[in-house]
């Protein structure tokens, strides 16, 4: 593979001699013990991820949530617990992971445009550090609910600043066509009314621009209307001291850069001195995605006649990895055994399932042979939490790497766990 040996670390990967590894441990032999389709996480790429943020960050009063959506597994959410991380939610469900997972419910932040009355009364009885409220009727029934448990719900309204995170249009949420967040006076209005309830304290700003964003500017523009409607906000007398910057902080996936936190970090620092504010930040996939890679096993391969394309059919599919079928993306797809000696071919790398968007990557030059261990990299964020049951496939086992030891900290969905919710 002469395109990656420079790179293929920064994907928590390697080859000793033609084998490939993470960190420490033999991905065959994970393989031969789990077998495939299987995620497989690193975890000291996750604690380098983290470090690089509390590195950017230093000079300010920060902590991190991590975004649970990205990848809620139990192990992944307890590594991060102990790195220091909070936690940002967007159900009922996450937060019950998070309890799960031995995290502080009074280091969670609750976001999303759509909660029920069961997720805000399970949040206001764990006493989560704050609801992000995207919307008048939420605001209300946030007052309501607190008042019939008799506590006080700790609020930010999230700020929609109308600002391009010039990202795909599905992960594109900081615009003012986007269902997410509230434009400024709106946003006033709610602080109004949040600031003259009993049961509601407000307790912050709150905004989220959007998902794999490539640069620091855009965030730069949204902390400065951020700062702008928190002045307007200290002029009627409602003081506000913390900041939640959201998450949305891009990694490489083929040959873009990494968002360079260290520029923003050093402008964040900037625009905040002097103001005393405390700032949480959201990270999802900046955290996991390049931490995780896929496995999956060629099934067959199908060779093109005259001028169609080339197939490999492989045991991975659109329900355990969505991300190309849905967004088109990119995934990296590498041999586990580099040993193949014979013609490289561009193969369509397609999944077994009934959809001709069941793709993983399309035109790959890969030498291959049925039978053969692929690695589909950057796999460790919208992976595993994406994944379905679509036709009646089970969900894949995940495993947790730390240096030569790993661990199944899921192990594969069966037939009965799939069949024991249907009432025939
Ligand atoms: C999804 C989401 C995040 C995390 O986004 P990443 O791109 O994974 O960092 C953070 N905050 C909110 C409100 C989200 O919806």
């Amino acid at each position: 593979m002469e395109e990656f040996p420079k790179t293929l670390s920064d994907f928590s990967v390697s080859y000793r001699d033609e084998s490939l590894f993470m960190e420490d441990v033999s991905l065959e032999r994970i393989v031969d013990a789990v077998g495939t389709p299987a995620y497989v996480y690193s975890q000291a790429h996750i604690q380098a991820q983290y470090k690089k943020l509390a590195e950017a960050l230093k000079a300010v009063d920060y902590r991190v949530h991590y975004a649970v959506k990205a990848n809620s597994n139990l192990a992944l959410l307890k590594l991060l617990g102990n790195l220091g991380a909070g936690y940002d939610i967007v159900s009922g469900g996450e937060l019950s992971r998070v309890l799960s997972a031995q995290g502080d419910p009074g280091s969670v932040i609750f976001s999303g445009v759509g909660k029920a009355t069961h997720e805000l009364d399970l949040a206001l009885k764990a006493g989560i550090e704050c609801f992000n409220v995207e919307s008048a009727g939420e605001l209300d029934r946030l007052a309501e609910r607190a008042a019939l448990l008799s506590v006080v719900a700790p609020v930010a309204i999230r700020f929609n600043p109308n600002v391009d995170a010039k990202t795909h249009p599905y992960i594109s949420t900081g615009l003012k066509e986007n269902k997410f967040g509230v434009l400024k006076d709106q946003a006033l209005a709610l602080y109004r009314r949040a600031a003259e309830s009993e049961h509601l304290r407000v307790y912050g700003i709150a905004c989220h621009i959007g998902s794999q964003i490539a640069e620091p500017t855009p965030l730069i523009q949204a902390l400065e209307e951020m700062l702008s409607l928190r002045r307007e906000l200290a002029q009627q007398g409602i003081e506000i001291d913390h900041l939640d910057l959201g998450g949305g902080f891009g990694v490489r996936y083929r040959d873009e850069p990494e968002f360079d936190v260290g520029l923003w970090g050093r402008e964040v620092a900037r625009l905040l001195n002097g103001t005393g504010l405390r700032i949480s930040i959201e990270p999802g996939r900046f955290l996991t995605a390049n931490a995780g890679i896929l496995l999956s096993r060629v099934e067959y391969l199908k060779e093109a006649v005259e001028d169609a394309k080339s197939f490999a059919v492989v045991d991975a599919a659109m329900n355990d990895l969505i991300r190309p079928a849905l967004y088109g993306a990119w995934h990296e797809v590498v041999p586990v055994c580099n040993d193949l000696q014979g013609d490289r071919l561009p193969w369509d790398i397609v999944g077994p399932i009934c959809e001709s968007g069941d793709f993983i990557a399309k035109q790959r030059t890969l030498t291959l042979k049925q039978g053969k261990l692929l690695a589909i990299l950057s796999s460790g964020a919208y992976g595993a939490t994406l994944a379905s049951n679509y036709n009646t496939r089970g969900r894949a086992p995940e495993v947790l790497v730390h240096k030569d030891n790993w661990r199944l900290v899921r192990r594969r969905e069966n037939l009965q766990d799939q069949l024991i919710t249907e009432l025939p």
